[in-house]
C-alpha cells in the first residue's frame, strides 16, 4: 500500500486529489475530523493539537501497515493538523484509496479508533469562545501555543472554580485522625447524662442540716441507683458515680468521720461537688461544625458524645512521579550530572497533613517509555485524586509533564506563570481528579506545593485553604527588583502576639537549605525590590 501520512501547522486544503495507485481502484473514500464549536457543553473557538512528531508518524504507519493485511487498501493519504485549529476546520484528513468500499470503510474505522488510542497526538486545550475568537498572536502572526503566564491571583481562581469536595465517607474514630468533618454534630443526649459526684465521699440532700446522717446506699461509678434520700441519709459515692436523686450535694470523705453505717460530717465544702447533668451540652447543642480538622481533642469529642463513625472526608489516592534521567536516589553517591531525589520525602512529608494513600514511582525520562509504565503501575493512573508529576513541566526537549497528563486525558487549564520560584507549573482537571506537573528544583516544589497542592487538596477534603496574613519584617529583605511576583521563604516568630518574618537566604530555586527553616512565604509583588526591617508585607503560612 502506497501511504502519505504528513503532520502540518498549516490548514489542510479543501480539496485533495486522489493517488493514482496501481492496481484497479473502485473506491476513494475521504474522511474529514472536523473541530466542533462545542467540548464538555462549552461552546469553544478552537481546539488545539500537539504530537511527538516523527513518533506520531511511525505509529500511524505501523497502524496503516497492521490494518492493511486485513482490509487490503491500494493507497492512504492521511494529514492532522497540529497548532490551533478553529472550529469549522479539519484537524485530521484521511484518504483511501481500494478496490472496494468494503475494505477502504472498515480500514477508516478501526484507523480512526486506533489513532485515537494509540497515536502521541493530544488535544492541549480547548480555546474558550471568547479567548479563540482573538487568540493570542506572537512571533510576527504565528498563533502561539503558549498563552500570557497567568499571576498567582489568576492561577488561584482557576483552581478554586475548579476543585470540588470528594464525597464524603463514614470513617471509624481510629481512621478519622486529620480529616476534615463534613458534618454539623449535634448532642444526642445531655452530658453528662445524670448529677454526678466529682468526689468521693457521701451525697447528701442540698440543704440537709443534720449533723450525723445514716449511710443507706453504696454507688459506685458505673451503678445506677436512683432512689430518693431523705433529711438524715446519706449515700456513699465514688468520684463520678451518678447521685441518687436530684438536689444533691457531696460532701468529701477527707471532712466526714464514719462509724460503722454512720457519719458525722466535720466541715461542709463551699462546693456541691456534683457535675450537674446537662452542665456540659444539652441535647441538640451543636459540637462541631462541618468542616472542622479532626484532632485528637475534636476526636475524643465526638468519642464522649457517641458519634463513632462521622462523616469525614475520603482518604485522599495521591500519585507522585518524579521524572529526570539525572535523579537518583539519596542513598547512592550522584556521579557527574546526577542529583540526589529530594522531591520525593518533601513530598512524603507535606502529605503528612492530607491522610492517605501516597504512591510514588520514578519515571523514564522518555514519553513513550513513561507511557508504558504508567499503563504497567499496580495502582490505575485514573485511581489518582491527586497526581503530581515532579520536574518536566517546562517546554525542554525531554519536558513530557504535560503532554503525559493530557495522554491521561487531563483537560490543561494553565501551563505558566508569572511567578518565583515556580513559573512551570502544569494544573490540570479531569471531572473531581486533578494534576500538576511542578518544577523539578526543590524550592520551587516546596513553593509551587504550598501555593497550589495544598489549597487545592484543602478544596478536595472540603476545608478552607490557608490565608494569607500580615505582619512586619524582623529582617530587612534584600532583593533586586524582579517582574515576576515572588514567594520568597520566611520564617515566622510569634513575639508578644505579634507575629515577624525573618527572611531566609536563597540564590536559586536548585537551594533546598531554606527549606529545614522554612514555615512562611513572603509575598513580593512584581518590581517590588527590596524591603526594610519593619515594613508590613502579606504572607502564607506553611505549617
Ligand atoms: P526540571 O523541572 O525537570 O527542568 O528540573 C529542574 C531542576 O530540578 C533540575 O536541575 C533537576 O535536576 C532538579 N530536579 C528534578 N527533579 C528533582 C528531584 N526529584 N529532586 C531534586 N531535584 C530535582
Ligand atoms: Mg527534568
Amino acid at each position: 500500500m502506497e501511504m502519505d501520512i504528513q503532520l502540518t501547522r498549516e490548514p489542510i486544503p479543501e480539496k485533495i486529489f486522489p493517488p493514482a495507485p496501481a492496481g484497479t481502484c473502485g473506491a476513494w473514500l475521504e474522511f474529514r475530523g472536523l473541530v466542533r464549536g462545542e467540548e464538555n457543553g462549552r461552546a469553544i473557538a478552537a481546539l488545539e493539537y500537539e504530537a511527538y512528531s516523527p513518533m506520531a508518524e511511525n505509529q500511524m504507519r505501523r497502524i496503516l501497515e497492521s490494518l492493511a493485511s486485513k482490509f487490503p487498501c491500494l493507497a492512504a493519504k492521511i494529514i492532522h493538523r497540529l497548532g490551533v485549529v478553529p472550529a469549522g476546520e479539519t484537524a485530521i484528513y484521511v484518504g483511501l484509496a481500494a478496490a472496494h468500499r468494503g475494505e477502504a470503510m472498515a480500514l477508516l474505522t478501526e484507523f480512526l479508533d486506533r489513532l485515537k488510542q494509540d497515536v502521541p497526538i493530544w488535544k492541549r486545550r480547548a480555546l474558550p469562545a471568547t479567548e479563540g475568537a482573538a487568540p493570542r498572536l506572537s512571533n510576527g502572526g504565528q498563533r502561539s501555543v503558549c498563552p500570557a503566564p497567568l499571576s498567582f491571583d489568576e492561577a488561584r481562581r482557576e483552581l478554586d472554580l475548579r476543585c470540588v469536595p470528594l464525597p464524603a465517607v463514614r470513617a471509624p474514630l481510629e481512621e478519622a485522625f486529620g480529616r476534615v468533618l463534613r458534618e454539623e454534630i449535634r448532642a444526642v443526649e445531655d452530658a453528662p447524662a445524670t448529677d454526678k459526684s466529682t468526689r468521693d465521699g457521701y451525697a447528701i440532700l442540698q440543704n440537709d442540716p443534720s449533723e450525723t446522717f445514716q449511710i443507706v446506699e453504696t454507688i459506685q461509678a458505673a451503678d445506677w441507683k436512683p432512689r430518693p434520700l431523705n433529711t438524715g441519709q446519706a449515700a456513699r459515692v465514688a468520684t463520678g458515680a451518678s447521685l441518687p436523686c436530684e438536689n444533691c450535694r457531696v460532701v468529701m470523705q477527707e471532712n466526714v468521720e464514719r462509724h460503722g453505717d454512720t457519719i458525722k460530717i466535720l466541715r461542709r465544702e463551699k462546693s456541691a461537688n456534683v457535675r450537674r447533668r446537662g452542665e456540659e451540652w444539652r441535647a441538640g447543642e451543636k459540637l462541631l461544625s462541618a468542616g472542622t480538622k479532626l484532632d485528637a481533642g475534636a476526636l475524643a469529642l465526638l468519642a464522649a458524645a457517641g458519634i463513632p463513625r462521622p462523616l469525614v472526608s475520603p482518604r485522599l489516592r495521591i500519585g507522585h512521579f518524579t521524572t529526570g534521567e539525572e535523579i537518583v536516589p539519596p542513598e547512592q553517591t550522584p556521579g557527574p550530572g546526577q542529583v540526589r531525589d529530594s522531591n520525593s520525602i518533601l513530598i512524603r512529608g507535606l502529605l503528612q497533613a492530607f491522610p492517605g494513600d501516597l504512591f510514588q514511582r520514578h519515571l523514564p525520562e522518555d514519553f513513550q517509555k513513561a507511557r508504558r509504565v504508567m499503563e504497567t503501575l499496580p495502582v490505575s493512573p485514573s485511581a489518582f485524586d491527586l497526581l503530581l508529576v515532579s520536574g518536566g513541566a517546562s517546554v525542554g526537549e525531554t519536558d513530557f509533564s504535560r503532554a503525559l497528563l493530557e495522554w491521561l486525558d487531563f483537560e490543561i487549564i494553565f501551563a505558566r506563570l508569572n511567578l518565583r520560584p515556580g513559573r512551570p507549573l502544569i494544573f490540570g482537571v479531569k471531572g473531581r481528579r486533578l494534576a500538576f506537573g511542578l518544577p523539578g528544583n526543590p524550592l520551587s516544589h516546596f513553593v509551587c506545593f504550598h501555593l497550589f497542592v495544598a489549597a487545592a487538596l484543602a478544596k478536595l477534603i472540603g476545608a478552607e485553604p490557608k490565608p494569607f496574613l500580615r505582619g512586619p519584617l524582623a529582617k530587612k529583605l534584600d532583593t533586586a527588583p524582579d517582574p515576576r511576583e515572588t514567594f520568597w521563604p520566611a520564617q515566622v516568630q510569634s513575639e508578644n502576639g505579634r507575629r515577624t518574618l525573618t527572611p531566609l537566604p536563597w540564590h536559586s530555586s536548585g537551594d533546598a537549605t531554606c527549606l529545614p527553616m522554612a514555615n512562611a512565604l513572603i509575598r513580593l509583588p512584581p518590581h517590588c525590590g527590596a524591603l526594610e526591617a519593619g515594613e508590613e508585607v502579606e504572607f502564607l503560612p506553611t505549617h
